[in-house]
């Protein structure tokens, strides 16, 4: 069924843009072909419904050409996977939670499946790529990284040490990294794994007595990726392994790259050995993308698709949502999903009242006046301590730190900020931004203080 399926594919793909393959046909499948009943999966309801409406006679068309009877074609939406019952909750207006661990742990489940098969060895998702990972504020020092490691593998940013909160983009970036240097050496020897794939791979290998074999598969690796190191366990053997892989892939001059949700000193359960080795080439992160980078990226999402959304629909579900891009990505789907179904646009649903199942108008309940309250409480400063005329540099930065949350936040302008935080015109709060937005890319701690502090406005 699979190279049925990987021939009609071939045909599709020569008569549609490629955007359009990877989002609709790329991860198809064909469940049955029997006496004519076709039945084909799809990878969720939005896609479903392209098929039915859309591509109907574009498939049976490559199916007839591949010499497959058609008599009906059933589009479905898998029932095992999570992603689609957890569309089917959010069509049918059932609360959406998703926590971070479960995020991880529904990927490296993926990940399994992927690293264990024979015909992708390096366990990379294809759809992961530098074309379709969209640069803006928040990511744009990594991605210069992600360049120079593309452009040199094992050199200067060896290894290449990328963190951030979950649903920000990290795995999309390593494995972007894995294919585009694939792409430019197919001979290239590239392994994709989740840290505790690693591990149960190594205990099945001690228990098989195939201990040799594992530590010869990673040993001639050319690039390896661990995505989520923060999983790492506390089980010595296995740290121990991996710790000797890294030092000989490193000393080959192998390139290594690991993702983490933390810098590597707080990582609990990490030797610190370990944890020097893996900054040593120093530690670049991804944040939550502002409100811009948040259009711009579902701006990218919806020309790749061709799916029909109007901008002001793309300005609010970017406005609303403001957890992280897998969230965003998620509302996007939803809008498109539930429009499609009400067969209007999705600015109509939005106009006609559609409330957002993330963060529902989470920009509206937040005024300029809480987030300066947040900001001093954070600091330990009264509003009037920070929003005074004191140079002394902690009051200076909280106060600073304020504009930089309006400005972003709120997309206030900077004549607004002034008098918020007690500022007499706008090119203080002018120089106040550009120093933060400056600072940021760099002091980690401003960064983490900073998502702290909006994690405090949105979270109560
Ligand atoms: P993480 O590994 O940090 O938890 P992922 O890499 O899984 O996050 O990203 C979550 C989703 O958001 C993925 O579907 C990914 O393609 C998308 N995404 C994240 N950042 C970007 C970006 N800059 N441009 C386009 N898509 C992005
Ligand atoms: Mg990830």
């Amino acid at each position: 069924m699979y190279n049925l399926w990987k021939n009609v594919l071939e045909e599709i793909k020569t008569k549609v843009s490629a955007p359009t393959f990877s989002t609709y046909f790329a991860d198809s499948e064909l469940i049955t072909a029997n006496g004519g009943e076709v039945v084909i999966n799809t990878k969720n309801i939005f896609v479903q419904k392209q098929f039915e409406k859309k591509y109907d006679g574009l498939i049976r068309e490559a199916l007839k050409k591949n010499k497959i009877e058609v008599k009906n074609i059933t589009y479905v939406v898998s029932a095992g996977s999570t992603k689609v019952r957890q569309k089917a909750r959010e069509i049918t207006g059932e609360n959406i939670e998703e926590n971070a661990r479960g995020v991880v742990k529904k990927i490296s489940e993926v990940a399994k499946e992927r690293f264990d098969n024979k015909e992708n060895p390096s366990g990379l998702n294809s759809r992961y790529t530098m074309e379709n990972f969209v640069v803006g504020s928040n990511n744009d020092l990594a991605v210069s990284v992600a360049k120079a490691v593309i452009e040199n593998p094992g050199k200067r940013y060896n290894p290449f040490f990328l963190y951030g909160g979950p649903g920000l983009g990290k795995t999309h970036l390593v494995e972007a990294i894995g294919n585009e240097l694939l792409r430019r050496n197919p001979k290239m020897k590239v392994l994709y794994t989740p840290i505790d794939h690693f591990y149960s791979s190594f205990v099945n290998s001690i228990q098989n007595k195939k201990g040799a074999e594992f530590s010869q598969r990673f040993r001639k690796l050319d690039l390896l990726i661990i995505d989520d190191i923060q999983f790492i366990v506390g089980k010595e053997k296995s740290q121990e392994e991996f710790f000797h892989i890294f030092n000989d892939l490193y000393q080959l001059n192998k390139q290594i790259i690991i993702t983490s949700d933390r810098l590597p000193n707080q990582i609990r359960t990490v030797d610190e050995r370990l944890a020097s080795r893996l900054s040593s080439a120093g530690t670049f992160d991804i944040q939550m993308p502002n409100f811009e980078d948040r259009c711009a990226i579902l701006k990218a999402k919806a020309e790749w698709e061709g799916a029909n959304i109007e901008f002001e629909a793309i300005e609010y579900i970017a406005e609303n949502v403001k957890t992280n891009i897998r969230d965003l990505e998620s509302e996007y789907s939803r809008v498109l999903a539930v429009a499609d179904l009400k067969g209007v646009t999705p600015l109509q649903l939005i106009n006609a009242g559609y409330s957002s199942a993330i963060g529902g108008g989470k920009s509206k309940s937040v005024s300029a006046k809480q987030v300066v309250e947040k900001v001093a409480k954070y600091y330990d400063l009264s509003v009037k301590e920070m929003c005074g005329k004191s140079r002394v540099s902690n009051i200076k930065t909280a106060r600073q730190v304020a504009m930089y949350i309006l400005s972003k936040e709120l997309q206030m302008s900077t004549t607004k900020i002034a008098p918020e935080v007690g500022v007499k015109d706008h090119t203080t709060v002018m120089n106040g931004l550009k120093r933060i937005d400056t600072d940021i890319k760099l002091n980690f701690k401003l960064r983490d203080q900073i998502e702290e502090i909006k994690e405090k406005i949105y979270g109560n």
